[in-house]
């Protein structure tokens, strides 16, 4: 592969912006008839929307399907949302579940080559050649990590050093023996392996990427953990419900945004309450379609990460896949309340126009037998009644929330950040 550079494919990953969107409304229309006529839960999903297969003729027409999300993919536990027939499956991975019930994602024979595919891509462009040693720390297991960074190190023919996680003494001794060219592991393990190297005074000489995903990252966190293993760092990504790790993509040596493949998702960023498209540079949910999945392609799912598109444009290092900001928060800081999509400003927003209202103000949610209510405290001048609080909230938020005021000062402050939203 030496004449390819520090591609995997560079035909498609350097292709122009026609050819990739033309590219995409073949797999588009090919991938909505795939799930339309052999899962009924995508089915009923289409027809509940008045949408059918033959109404998707480009890449534009992705905005007239339905958008799906996480609660979908739990409901369908286990494998109710696959689209091919059981003797066609040949590995599963799995959500945590840490928020509920799992999510499992099953994969074919072509969907892992699809995986290692993206994931090999991932690797050159982290500067990796041919028989250069991978160090993977992730879990072997249920996570993706651990066997995506596996089948992509195998498909760029990459020396593969399977340590799993911890005991990082023993890592750094493998590292050290093996020549260890490339770290990859979540973000915390990154942070785990500098500090050790610090503590005991090591270093690793022949280390010259670090790839690490699964949790948010700054860039100020990024750099340290670059300087401290004395590699360059590369924020990789993907997730369960798009296909596991590297599926989504990662950053380049330009080190501008993450790369997209544009081949195989289609991207959109989508206002997180109105669901209407966004224009590049404008953060909101980042919403995926996969386009060459088998056994379950997504169709305009919900990320709930927050990010935005910030080029189009060919990079510096020749790809031509759109670039996305690193994620920068979950939408989970949005609640959820009686169908009602809100985020703690907007209820800030309407206590803020009440005359009279203080700024201080909690908002409560509490639950009990799977019941959820919204209690919003509020400082506020003596005129000012809960009634009024209660009846503002409803008009902006359409449903009627419990209010309670307080006198001017009486509510608890913090110092730094404040903390407006608690769990009962
Ligand atoms: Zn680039």
């Amino acid at each position: 592969m030496s004449d390819n550079g520090n591609y995997h494919n560079r035909g498609i990953e350097t292709a122009s912006r026609e050819e990739i969107a033309s590219l995409q409304s073949r797999r588009l229309k090919k991938i909505v008839k795939h799930v339309y006529e052999s899962n009924p839960i995508y089915r009923r999903l289409f027809d509940g929307h008045g949408v059918r297969p033959e109404d998707i003729q480009s890449v534009e027409d992705v905005r007239k399907l339905p958008l799906m999300n996480k609660e979908l993919l739990r409901e369908s536990y286990p494998l109710g949302l696959c689209c091919v027939a059981r003797d066609e499956v040949r590995e599963m991975h799995m959500s945590s579940g840490s928020t509920g019930t799992p999510v499992i994602m099953p994969y074919t024979d072509a969907d892992l080559d699809q995986w290692a595919e993206c994931m090999a891509r991932c690797y050159r462009m982290a500067g990796s050649k041919t028989g250069d040693a991978v160090q993977i720390t992730p879990l072997f297991g249920l996570f993706n990590g651990g066997f995506g960074m596996y089948h992509g190190a195998r498909a760029a023919e990459l020396f593969i050093i399977p340590a799993g996680p911890g005991n990082t003494a023993r890592q750094i001794q493998l590292a050290r023996d093996l020549k260890t060219r490339i770290f990859t592991g979540v973000v915390s393990y990154g942070i785990r392996l500098m500090e050790v190297l610090q503590e005991t005074g090591q270093d690793l000489p022949d280390l010259e990427a670090g790839i690490f995903g699964a949790e948010v990252f700054s860039d100020s966190m990024k750099s340290k953990i670059s300087q401290g293993l004395g590699a360059e760092v590369f924020d990789i990504y993907g997730m369960t419900e798009t296909g596991g790790v590297g599926t989504l993509g990662m950053d380049c040596p330009a080190h501008d945004g993450l790369h997209v493949w544009e081949d195989h998702y289609i991207v959109e960023i989508l206002d997180p309450l109105t669901h209407e498209p966004l224009e590049d540079g404008e953060a909101g949910e980042l919403v995926v379609t996969a386009l060459t999945r088998e056994a379950l392609p997504v169709i305009r799912f919900r990320t709930a990460d927050l990010t935005c598109i910030i080029s189009r444009d060919r990079c510096d290092c020749g790809r031509t896949h759109l670039r996305i900001a690193p994620i920068t928060g979950r939408l989970d800081d949005m609640l959820i309340l009686k169908g009602v999509n809100f985020f703690p400003k907007q209820i800030e927003q309407t206590l803020m126009k009440i005359p009279g209202a203080g700024s201080n103000y909690q908002i409560i949610i509490e639950e009990s037998d799977g019941i959820k209510e919204v209690r919003v405290n509020v400082e506020a001048e003596d005129h000012v009644t809960s009634s009024v609080v209660a009846r503002a909230l409803k008009d902006s938020l359409g449903f009627r929330p419990k209010a309670f005021v307080y006198p001017l000062g009486d509510l608890p402050r913090q110092d730094g950040k404040a903390k407006r939203v608690f769990y009962r």
